[in-house]
């Protein structure tokens, strides 16, 4: 079989030939008790960039070995990239959400013989979910494989954006020294109302993360909790995204990007957001409306934004997020640290491995099954497709 693999580049000095971390902890199992990815084994060292072009996610003599030919290329958007050529004749194509591969419908009829999507990692947006179910081309993704990163990336945006480390992390690179300058916009967290929309695997991270900073919890979600975990939090449910966002100081997004979800932060829900409140958003650039985001840190409704998710990406290099006031931006990292490749670089190989055997897929891992949303996807996702106007990704220039 073909598997085509779309990777972001190199480090521009090419492969790193050692890092700063020696060993990677080893862990067990999830918070959920879910276990880690268990392919049969791998032929990478965890810690090791894997998601790059030359990582490979570590598959290639794992596919070779079993007579499959691997196609590994960051040349995905604008007409004929390379992606695009190879896709014609793939069955199975695998890509990240950092540097998605945006799988269209028009895309897809194009590749009469794929059967399958993966995303290493979570959040299958960049694929037409529509178009996949129409087409019966499975999608699955490694569920788990980095929501505590991007949780542990949302405290720490959460923490800079109040507390303006942005700013004051210039001003020391600049030589400078005033502190009024420095702690003009700088408050402490405790004693906020903070909350999330949605409390999945990464939202609840983020809920139980932020329990000891003693700060009063919100959270909005199609799938209420169990009251046990409510308690265990102390958490406020509210039954519309409205309700929680007139409330809180702070509001973080871990939903994932779905016609539902798509645009849900306009003009309107940020007008009835508590004034000078802060968003962070590491779910999906898209779920955000570029322009009302920007609007509203120009006139302070907004007293901050940060996130590492953008649309489309990469970010065009006018994208207004890149220049607005008080922004915290990082591009799409959180999910794709080094910890983070090695889960769903193993959970990749593990779903290929099912894949060859004839084995089932976890049904976790699942999005789009048989012509129909499935496992996590029936849960999390809904009908239709959230990927136009992806194309704008060729505008950006390296
Ligand atoms: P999850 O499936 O565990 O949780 C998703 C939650 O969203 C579920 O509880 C679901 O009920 C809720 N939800 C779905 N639609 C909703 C709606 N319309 N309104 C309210 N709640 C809704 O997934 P997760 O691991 O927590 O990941 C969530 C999302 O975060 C992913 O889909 C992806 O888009 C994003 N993500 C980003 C990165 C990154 O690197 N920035 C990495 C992983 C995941």
């Amino acid at each position: 079989m073909k598997i085509l693999c779309v990777l972001y580049d190199d480090p521009k000095d090419g492969m790193p030939t050692s890092y700063p971390v020696r060993n990677l902890p080893e862990l067990e199992k999830y918070p959920d008790g879910m276990t880690l990815p268990t392919p049969k084994a791998i032929d990478f060292n965890p810690g090791e960039l894997l998601g790059c072009v030359s990582g490979e996610l570590g598959l290639r003599k794992f596919l070779e070995e079993r007579g499959h030919r691997l196609v590994v290329t960051a040349d995905k958007d604008g007409e004929n990239s390379e992606a695009d050529k190879e896709l014609v004749d793939a069955d199975v194509v695998i890509s990240q959400p950092f540097w998605p591969y945006y799988l269209t419908r028009k895309l897809m009829e194009k590749a009469p013989k794929l059967k399958m999507a993966i995303t290493a990692g979570i959040g299958s947006d960049h694929v037409d979910l529509q178009a996949a179910m129409d087409h019966k081309v499975d999608v699955v993704e490694v569920t788990y494989c980095n929501s505590i990163s991007v949780s542990e990336h949302v405290i720490m945006m959460i923490l800079a954006l109040v507390r303006d480390y942005h700013n004051q992390h210039r001003i020391v690179n600049q030589g400078g020294w005033h502190i009024a300058d420095a702690v003009k916009r700088s408050f402490d967290i405790e004693g906020m109302h903070i909350g999330t929309v949605a409390a999945g695997r990464i939202g609840w991270s983020v809920l139980r993360k932020l329990k000891p900073f003693d700060v009063h919890l919100h959270y909005f979600d199609r799938h209420r909790l169990p009251e046990e975990k409510e308690k265990e939090l102390n958490l406020t449910f509210h039954d519309s995204v409205e309700s929680l966002v007139k409330v809180c100081d702070v509001v973080n997004i871990s939903c994932p990007l779905h016609p539902e979800t798509e645009d849900l932060f306009n003009d309107e829900l940020i007008s009835k957001m508590k004034p000078g409140a802060y968003i962070v958003n590491t779910a999906r650039g898209k779920i955000c409306n570029r322009e009302a985001i920007a609007r509203a840190l120009e006139s302070g409704q907004l007293s901050g934004y940060a996130g590492d998710v953008w649309f489309p990406q990469p970010a065009p290099n006018d994208h207004v997020w890149r220049t607005m006031p008080n922004h915290g931006m990082t591009p799409h990292t959180s999910g794709t640290t080094l910890s983070a490749q090695a889960r769903y670089a193993a959970g990749t190989r593990e779903i290929l491995e099912c894949f060859f055997d004839e084995q089932p897929i976890r049904d976790q891992y699942l999005i789009v099954k048989d012509g129909e949303l499935a496992g996590m996807g029936a849960h999390s996702y809904s009908k239709g497709s959230v990927t136009e106007g992806s194309e704008e990704a060729a505008k950006y220039k390296k």
